[in-house]
């Protein structure tokens, strides 16, 4: 297996070479050297083939026994110093100290046609940064990671890729309701791919420390290799640098939004650098649309990750993050003239992005009341998010009073639409029609551009848990077309309009498809 390595990493940022897995604070030092685990009977269960190619492998390489155990944890290429990263982070709003990568290991930093990746191998074994958990993964999260971070990628929403998914052959005890009932599942490493992994808490435990040092060759090391364009560092450069995050990040919210994502766990740890959507721990899809809404039980009582503050969450973490550039630069001035456009920023880019998913493409126009009330109208009753918006592009403005029928099955209960509900849709059928004809676009480019923006198939919560439960007895057919399917999202798939449907009642509160805990 020939990959065209370059440690970067490994060659420029400090080091805290370590190479046992003792549990502990780790300081002056970006990252730790670790082995990986070896695995009992490792097995490939699925390999992304655009990933595949994108570090310049072919297939033959990827059934190589080598690719197995690279992939695995179970061999070391060579001339690689594995590492896992040292971050800190803002948990659930507060300062967690030191974390890192508990349960990740970098393998080595590849280069194809011009294009860096760092691969990563997720389910691996012990870090110092495992503290007192087991640095493993079981199969049900590494499904969920595998297969929603390539349908994300392929939704147009930046994210960390997925290479490869397999069994490692070990048993792992997980509890995963935390509610005193531990289990054994099948152990599985994930490997993710991204240009980097450095995330905003990279930054905070330096600044936390004091250690200014580091703190600065990071941010040179973060602005040399991913943000050059920016020029060399200088004050300057640092606030370009704060601001390009800023926008990168908003960006990815605004897709969240879009496409109905909810990531469940925002902590400032879980904040890519690059404005990458990373950790895709108890995430969720919207069904229902509701801006109230989060997967994760473990944020049950205050939902502070909930589907509709995903984007003032982004701001609180960029303001984690100005405080660290602040520790830098000694000068709050430009860091607060920057965050204080985030939200007249946010606020132009999610109308523009709700205006493109309603067909409003014509410029000049104020639509914020439509959209606003569409978005009251949806949560009035249940209303599917992914349904509604695919089918309205069928929607005639010659005959408004259809609009109803039209979008009819994106209820999940049609009894609850009472003469008054309905009559209030009727009015804003009124309003969009009236507002359709002024639109100059010809139908027929509307309806593609609107198709483009609002996804036929999302991986729907209860579709991966099908797949999880069917992996688990042995059988990978589901995932396999799972993967394929969420490959063309906004593609017309006849063969495969069952997965164009509302989620079946009895996923409705089933672990797994409804309830998530962090526990993977
Ligand atoms: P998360 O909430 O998944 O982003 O994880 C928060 C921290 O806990 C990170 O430092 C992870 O590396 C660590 N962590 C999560 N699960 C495990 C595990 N099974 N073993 C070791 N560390 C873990
Ligand atoms: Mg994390």
């Amino acid at each position: 297996m020939k990959l065209n390595i370059k440690d970067t990493f490994n060659s420029e940022l400090p080091a805290d070479p370590i190479l046992e897995n003792a549990r502990r604070q780790v300081e002056d030092a970006c990252y730790s050297f670790v082995t990986p685990k070896k695995t009992k009977k490792p097995e490939m269960l699925h390999i992304a083939p655009d990933m595949l190619s994108a570090i310049g492998l072919s297939k033959e390489e990827a059934a190589s026994k080598d690719f197995l155990n690279v992939f695995t944890g179970n061999a070391v290429l060579p001339n690689t110093n594995p590492y896992a990263m040292c971050y800190g982070g803002h948990q659930f709003g507060n300062w967690a100290g030191q974390l890192g990568d508990g349960r990740a290991i970098n393998l080595a930093e590849v280069v194809h046609h011009d294009k860096r990746w760092a691969l990563q191998l997720k389910g691996a074994g012990e870090t110092p940064y495992s503290r007192t958990a087991d640095g493993l993964a079981v199969l049900r999260s590494s499904i969920r990671e595998y297969l929603c971070s390539e349908a994300m990628h392929y939704l147009g929403v930046p994210t960390t890729r997925a290479l490869s998914l397999a069994l490692t052959g070990d048993q792992v005890l997980r509890d995963v309701l935390y509610d005193g009932h531990p289990a054994y599942e099948k152990g599985a490493v994930v490997c993710r791919v991204a240009p980097t992994f450095i995330r905003f808490g990279s930054f905070e435990i330096l600044a936390s420390r004091g250690d200014k040092e580091t703190l600065e060759i990071l941010v040179n090391y973060t602005l040399k290799h991913f943000y050059s364009h920016l020029g060399a560092p200088s004050k300057k450069t640092y606030l370009q640098f704060f601001k390009e995050v800023v926008a990168r990040s908003m960006e990815m919210v605004v897709h969240w939004q879009r496409v109905g994502f909810v990531h469940g766990v925002m902590n400032t740890d879980n904040m890519s650098i690059l404005g990458l959507t990373i950790d895709y721990g108890p995430y969720g899809w919207l069904e229902g649309y509701d801006h109230g809404w989060t997967p994760n039980t473990t944020d049950r009582q205050h939902k502070r990750y909930r589907f509709g503050q995903q984007s003032d969450i982004v701001l609180w973490n960029l303001y984690q993050l100005a405080n660290v550039m602040y520790f830098l630069i000694d000068e709050s001035a430009g860091l607060e003239a920057i965050l204080e456009q985030y939200k007249g920023d946010y606020e132009q880019a999610y109308l523009r992005m709700m205006r493109s998913k309603i067909g409003m493409y014509t410029a000049g126009k104020n639509d914020a009341l439509l959209i606003k009330d569409l978005e009251a109208l949806l949560q009035l009753t249940e209303t599917d998010m992914t349904l509604f918006f695919r089918n309205l592009s069928a929607f005639d403005e010659s005959q408004p009073s259809k609009g109803l029928e039209v979008i009819k099955d994106a209820f999940y209960d049609s009894s609850a639409l009472t003469t008054e509900i309905s009559k209030r849709w009727d009015q804003w059928f009124l309003g969009y029609a009236s507002r359709l004809k002024d639109e100059t676009l010809p139908k027929v480019a509307r309806v593609k551009e609107m198709n483009a923006v609002n996804p036929k198939y999302v991986l729907r919560n209860y579709m991966a848990q099908l797949a999880i439960d069917a992996a688990d007895k042995g059988d990978n057919s589901l995932l396999d077309e799972l993967f394929n399917l969420l490959k063309k999202p906004y593609d017309e798939q006849p063969k495969n309009n069952k997965w164009f449907a509302k989620r079946p009642e009895w996923a409705r509160n089933k672990v797994g498809c409804s309830m998530l805990s962090c526990s993977s």
